[in-house]
């Protein structure tokens, strides 16, 4: 036999061996969670960790915002992060990641950019007195509207890396990102964007994706990678009406659910993503970005299935069999499982009191990870497409499978779509570069499976 032919056979048996293990609900290498049951628990894991250090305040009142309502859960008062638990955080932070790679900061809100620059200059001084000559990284996701110069210069002095949040084009930005007075916010964020162009701060677009922007998918598309974002990636807005939980909280969005719990009844938001057509908008997209893009502009989405394509890790939690390594931490020091279970009974503890490491090895954030895999229902362990999508984030897991177990995703039908669209695609880029051609060549006439016609 050819060693072509052995090399063929030995990626099948690993795609089958992923298969079969997906079925059986086994963790692959590359996904093992960590678990308080470990042995070596004092083994230190990596994780990546994102601080608000102004709480959920915003200068915005976005529609679709998950977190302005947190407000309602902190203590009233001013939520600014103080120097007492900004130099423990960085110092906790650093000394918390094993290993030697850069350790990456990223600030996060609300808008984070509200607590003035004078903050993030002092963070600085702190992640050079404690990293001690380990390199350190900063990003910074905003809404934009309040960069100015000084931001500009500081931002490009110290190579930050900046989120941007962008819808599309202004009649889609616009329809939810709005200011407090209920004007949108379009013209403010995209002076922020020529700030950031004007200093060459390297930036990525934040995109939400909503009933507005799957109506033009590729209006969306074109508008991003004109306004220059080095990567992007499409976040589907899927939030439902509280239920009682949220209510007895006083929030105005129901809560995230725990992973495999029943949900009795969903009513959705006006403003979240129907499944099928964010199926639609992610095939629209990676059609474009087949014919014209591979290797010149990212999408993050697309970059997330090829690493499980090829075996790697997804890089991305939603799209990994297990999750938890992705905590935050509020203005206050106090630390949750995940940005999206900012709720009493996820607080792992407090960065003054508690250890970094403990709390993210803790039984309670082990099996909040774990959960993501364990409570994954039969339907998606049997899904043609399921080593790809893992049921994505738990918290959308709140409808039934057509046999009656909860905890299948709301975007389930959007998944199918884009997945078995572009799976065939993906397959090829993947073997492309596992043979150590650029992944680009996808888009040579003769490799490409779709025509090359355009809009
Ligand atoms: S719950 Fe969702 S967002 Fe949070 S860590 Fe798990 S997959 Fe990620
Ligand atoms: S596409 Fe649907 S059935 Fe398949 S793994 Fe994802 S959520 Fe489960």
């Amino acid at each position: 036999m050819s060693t072509k032919h052995k090399t063929g056979n030995k990626k099948k048996l690993r795609r089958q061996a992923r298969a079969e293990a997906f079925a059986k609900g086994t963790t692959l290498a590359h996904a093992a969670p960590a678990k308080a049951s470990d042995d070596d628990k004092s083994e230190p894991i990596r994780f990546c960790m994102m601080a608000k250090p102004i709480g959920p305040a915003c200068n915005l009142r976005c529609e679709y915002c998950f977190y302005l309502e947190k407000e309602a859960l902190l203590d009233r008062g001013d939520h600014r992060m103080n120097d007492e638990i900004l130099e423990a955080y960085v110092r906790e932070y650093i000394k918390s990641q094993p290993g030697n790679q850069p350790v990456a900061f990223h600030w996060q809100g609300g808008e984070p950019t509200l607590i003035g620059l004078d903050f993030y200059h002092k963070a600085i001084e702190l992640q050079r007195r404690y990293a001690k000559g380990r390199r350190f990284t900063n990003t910074i996701q905003t809404n934009g509207t309040l960069l100015d110069d000084e931001w500009g210069r500081f931002l490009a002095k110290g190579n930050w890396m900046v989120g941007l949040s962008l819808d599309g084009p202004k009649e889609i930005h616009d329809k939810y990102r709005l200011d407090v007075h209920g004007n949108g916010s379009f013209d403010d964020v995209m002076r922020g964007l020529n700030i950031l162009t004007k200093y060459k701060v390297e930036f990525n677009a934040m995109t939400c994706v909503t009933p507005a922007s799957t109506a033009q998918p590729l209006a969306v598309y074109d508008f991003l990678k004109q306004a220059g974002a080095k990567f992007v990636q499409f976040m589907p807005i899927v939030e439902r009406l509280p239920d009682d939980a949220a209510k007895e909280l006083g929030l105005q969005l129901a809560v995230g659910i725990r992973s495999g719990e029943a949900v009795p009844s969903v009513h959705m938001t006006p403003w979240s993503v129907e499944p099928e057509a964010y199926g639609e908008f992610l095939c629209s997209v990676f059609d474009e970005w087949v014919r014209h893009d591979v290797g010149s502009f990212n999408v993050m989405n697309f970059e997330w299935a090829l690493a499980n394509y090829m075996g790697r890790p997804a890089g991305v939690c939603q799209f990994m069999p297990v999750c938890g390594r992705s905590p935050i931490i509020e203005y206050n020091g106090d630390v949750y499982a995940c940005d999206h279970y900012v709720y009493p009974e996820y607080r792992l503890g407090n960065v003054l009191t508690d250890d970094l490491q403990e709390m993210m090895q803790s039984e309670k954030q082990c099996a909040f990870g774990q959960a993501k895999l364990d409570a994954l229902p039969e339907h998606c362990r049997q899904c043609p497409v399921g080593p790809a999508c893992w049921g994505e984030c738990p918290k959308r897991r709140f409808l039934t499978t057509p046999d009656g177990q909860s905890g299948l995703n709301y975007l389930c039908a959007g998944y199918k779509r884009f997945f078995e669209h572009a799976s065939p695609q993906l397959q090829i880029i993947a073997q492309l570069v596992q043979a150590g051609h650029p992944a680009a060549r996808i888009m040579d006439s003769e490799i490409l499976l779709i025509p090359r016609d355009t809009h």
